[in-house]
């Protein structure tokens, strides 16, 4: 450790540190636009200045490193006024939209001007102008409220591996743009949504179904059924100020009946069903010599991501549906003629963390006779909106129960909102399948945490298994990488999109530092710990989906509703 005196305190450092992440860790709050943990510093918004004793200028604190001795000023009179001449230089050369923004009151650049005191217009200039990018389905681009700091264009690449945006001509020309200007829609964007997470202001934003979903809950000609993904449970609470990694299932439940939904059922069941397909698919292919690795198939991000850049992988992909896609197709095959209800009346409503579900669910193979199977998806963040719309105080709801027969599920279910979920659920289940016995120890611990790559070497009866877990495709990629260069000792790897999952995903509340992540998943594990359903097989509703109306696992009617398939995606670049 070392000593530093921050604003005439002394205050220690490690060697290693910034002057930001001694800052951060002494409880000193210092702006910054750029800057994004975990990567190294860029260095470009310079809104993190201090004075230092000695030093000519003002330094960026993000990229400045620590020494024996130094003495920093964090808010000197200069420091204050380089702060706030950077915002009022952002601000000249941005629309006043703030009541019309998806970001009003979530805006970091509107809160840096109020907490620098910007209260006038100083700066006069001509502003960009910019068409906005409306093509995708998952994301919105709103290039004039864009402040070019290049979260988006770090993430995409550092994190994800994708590299669809990046920086644009020069000086105050610069823009963020795909390649050729071409929009995301026709780019390589794999729809994640981590570049909306990072982005400080309303320059992305999801494409929203909120309009659509509220005009069906009042038609008195749709049957509106929601369902919701295992990590929205966790997160929603964040939306409506109650503590981060509260479990709100029962009060969302209650919610979403209060504002019209004819049915709420729990995604949590089709990840058991997936489980069920996917384990006896493994199986399958390690009996019969199928592709191996098996590579899960769960994420959308991920799925359009093998498409385009490792389409050889393909084959390896489980061709099993997402949880998401298998409720849609239950509820308008098995669900409706249970209920004599016509498919075309029902409305199907997903709601997931995810904003590749929105594309995901737009694919034209996830349909039954040209009728969707999910018509619209809501991120966890439009959830909350359209609850604050109808009035609904969350933490006063009364919980209450999904309904069945899709209601039920494990908690083997539920953990697949967590980065080793899948993996932990599958093992659970493919211990069963191949010994008729149950594995003696659930809680599988080198599965679980926030690392981008966990692995795992299992024997079930003699059967040596190498498993991986990966999130963020940028790991994704290295693992793919090793594969390609001849690693042949796994048999399973599970992948989701975004980094730790989909409690992490690119539609959930903003915000969220590590420490928040960490809690969303933490609640996952304490549901898994303390009920008594939990191993996907288990599940009687499961079971009698199977006895009623698929048959079993991998047959006729499951490859028919449950299954799908993948085709090879050219990208401009
Ligand atoms: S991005 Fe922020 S500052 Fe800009 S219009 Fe939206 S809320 Fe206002
Ligand atoms: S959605 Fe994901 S892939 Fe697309 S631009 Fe954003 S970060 Fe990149
Ligand atoms: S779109 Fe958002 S994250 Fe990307 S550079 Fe602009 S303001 Fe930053």
């Amino acid at each position: 450790m070392i000593t530093l005196e921050v604003d005439g305190k002394i205050v220690e450092a490690k060697k290693d540190d910034t002057i930001l992440s001694a800052l951060k860790r002494a409880g000193i709050h210092v702006p910054t636009l750029c800057h994004m943990e975990g990567l190294p510093p860029s260095g470009a918004c310079r809104l993190c200045v201090v004075e230092i004793d000695g030093a000519p200028g003002l330094t960026p604190s993000c990229s400045f490193p620590v020494a024996e001795g130094m003495k920093i000023n964090t808010r000197s009179p200069r420091v204050i006024q380089a702060r706030k001449t950077i915002v009022e230089l952002l601000l000249a050369n941005h629309p006043d939209d703030c009541l019309y923004c998806a970001r009003n009151n979530h805006c970091e650049l509107q809160s840096l001007a109020h907490n620098l005191g910007v209260r006038q217009r100083r700066l006069q200039g001509s502003k960009a102008q910019h068409d906005m990018d409306v093509g995708s389905p998952s994301i919105i681009r709103d290039p004039d409220k864009c402040i070019l700091c290049g979260r988006c264009v770090r993430v995409c690449e550092e994190v994800q591996g994708v590299a669809a945006i990046d920086f644009a001509e020069r000086g105050a020309a610069t823009f963020i743009s795909t390649a050729f200007n071409t929009g995301l829609n026709l780019s390589s964007c794999i729809n994640c949504g981590q570049c909306v997470v990072v982005c400080p202001t309303g320059a992305l934003t999801e494409n929203s179904s909120v309009e659509e979903v509220a005009a069906a809950l009042t038609d008195p000609d749709c049957f509106v059924v929601a369902q919701h993904a295992p990590a929205v449970s966790v997160t929603l609470a964040e939306e409506f100020d109650i503590k981060t990694g509260t479990d709100v299932d029962g009060a969302m439940v209650a919610a979403l009946r209060r504002i019209g939904f004819d049915r709420v059922f729990d995604t949590s069941f089709t990840a058991d069903l997936t489980i069920m397909e996917e384990g006896s698919e493994l199986v399958h292919r390690i009996k019969n010599g199928g592709a191996l690795p098996m590579l899960t198939s769960c994420s959308p991000g991920w799925i359009k991501f093998v498409e385009e850049f490792y389409p050889e992988f393909m084959p390896n992909l489980s061709t099993c549906k997402s949880p998401q896609q298998m409720m849609g197709a239950i509820i308008k095959s098995f669900f409706a003629q249970r209920e004599a209800l016509n498919p075309a009346r029902i409305v199907s409503v997903s709601i997931m963390p995810c904003t590749a579900k929105k594309f995901e669910c737009s694919r034209p193979e996830m349909t039954q006779n040209h009728v969707p199977d999910v018509d619209y998806v809501l991120t966890t963040r439009e959830l909350g909106e359209l609850l604050r719309r109808y009035g609904i105080d969350l933490a006063a709801m009364e919980p209450e129960t999904a309904d069945t027969p899709f209601g039920e599920r494990s908690t083997a279910g539920k953990i697949f909102g967590a980065s080793g979920g899948v993996m932990e659920a599958a093992v659970r289940s493919a211990h069963f399948l191949l010994t008729g016995r149950e594995i003696p120890e659930l809680k599988i611990q080198p599965l679980r945490g926030m690392q981008g790559c966990k692995e795992l070497r299992v024997n079930i009866d003699g059967i040596e298994l190498g498993a991986a877990v990966v999130s963020g495709l940028g790991n994704a990629r290295k693992l793919l990488d090793e594969i390609r260069n001849g690693r042949d000792d796994l048999h399973f790897i599970e992948v989701m999109t975004c980094p730790g999952g989909c409690i992490n995903g690119g539609g959930q509340p903003l915000n969220a530092d590590i420490e928040a992540v960490k809690k969303r998943m933490k609640a996952l594990y304490a549901i898994d710990s303390k009920e008594q359903l939990r191993v996907s097989h288990q599940n009687k509703w499961v079971q009698k989906l199977y006895d009623e109306f698929l048959g079993e696992p991998l047959g006729e009617t499951s490859h028919r509703l449950l299954h799908t398939h993948y085709a090879k995606r050219d990208v401009l670049l």
